[in-house]
């Protein structure tokens, strides 16, 4: 048994917020809302309950399946049909909770089938958490349940364990059989993310989609960047969260300390829904800590 994390009622409390979090930024995602707003609506939420931004709220579009943030200078808008994912972190001192789900933008239904998917998935997956199951059995189950609707899952995507501080922290959650074989452990808190595709199933690196991490402290000697990593340590962020002159030039400078992210794209360009939960491994099956508020 893995050490349940010691400090279980803020993981609870940082989902919470993040669940609530995902669930305005559902509602924000509408026809003619600029996509910078709505991240900065989700990140002020966060912000105002309480907790950090665990990263900068990711709204990819379309074929983008993940690692989309807007930049401070984005003055797109969403469009009718535009299928969004709004995935979204919370921590509260290091106690992460990671959780995401689809919107159609404009209500056309037109890929209801897709978003469906994605949360079956997830919920079939959920369904299979308990000390000591294989992974591999909840990529299956997350597979069977994509397919079921004529669909594909990503292959090269995947849930993770979480851990204080650490996003993904070592053991990966598959969303199809024959992708790993460890089990689950009593007291583990998970992310599991289905990402389901009309295209080929599989990701490709796209443009830099303006999130960044540290990859280790950079130490004292440049002020400014010290300061940054005691903000983010090695999370990630966004320069629409360190836009001061000092603060840009600064990262410049640290380019080789920092991991960029690319935008993740379907290869064949199909659309691609996401839905996550971050979930304690209990005694008796999954506390999905990210479920739906009352709200
Ligand atoms: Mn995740
Ligand atoms: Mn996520």
């Amino acid at each position: 048994m893995a050490p349940y994390p010691e400090d279980l009622p803020r993981w609870r409390e940082a989902a919470r917020i993040a669940s609530k979090a995902r669930e305005l930024g559902m509602r924000r995602t509408v026809t003619g809302a600029r996509r910078r707003d709505v991240a900065e609506a989700i990140e002020s939420f966060i912000r105002d309950a309480g907790a950090e931004p665990a990263f900068p709220a990711n709204l990819s579009r379309n074929d983008e399946a993940a690692h989309y943030t807007p930049s401070s200078d984005d003055e797109a808008v969403f469009e009718v049909g535009d299928l969004v994912k709004v995935d979204v972190g919370a921590h509260l001192d290091g106690a992460i909770a990671d959780t995401a789900d689809t919107v159609e933008v404009g209500g056309t239904h037109r890929h209801e089938n897709l978003v469906r998917a994605a949360r079956d998935a997830v919920r079939a997956g959920i369904a299979q958490v308990r000390p000591g199951v294989s992974v591999d059995e909840i990529g299956r189950a997350i597979a069977e349940a994509i397919r079921a609707r004529g669909l594909k899952p990503v292959v090269d995507l995947s849930g993770h364990s979480i851990e204080r501080y650490l996003l993904h922290a070592g053991k990966t959650i598959p969303n199809v059989p024959g992708h790993g074989d460890a089990t689950l452990v009593e007291g583990e808190v998970i992310a599991i993310e289905p990402f389901a595709t009309n295209g080929m199933g599989s990701i490709g690196n796209g443009p830099f989609g303006n999130i960044v991490r540290f990859r280790r402290d950079p130490g004292p000697s440049d002020p400014v960047l010290a300061r940054l990593y005691g903000r983010f340590r090695t999370l990630p962020f966004t320069s629409r969260w360190a836009d001061a002159p000092e603060e840009r030039e600064a990262l410049r400078r640290a380019r080789r300390t920092l991991q960029a992210y690319p935008v993740f794209v379907e290869r064949a360009h199909g659309l691609v829904a996401q839905a996550e939960h971050t979930v304690l491994v209990a005694a008796t099956g999954a506390e999905v800590l990210s479920a739906p508020t009352d709200e």
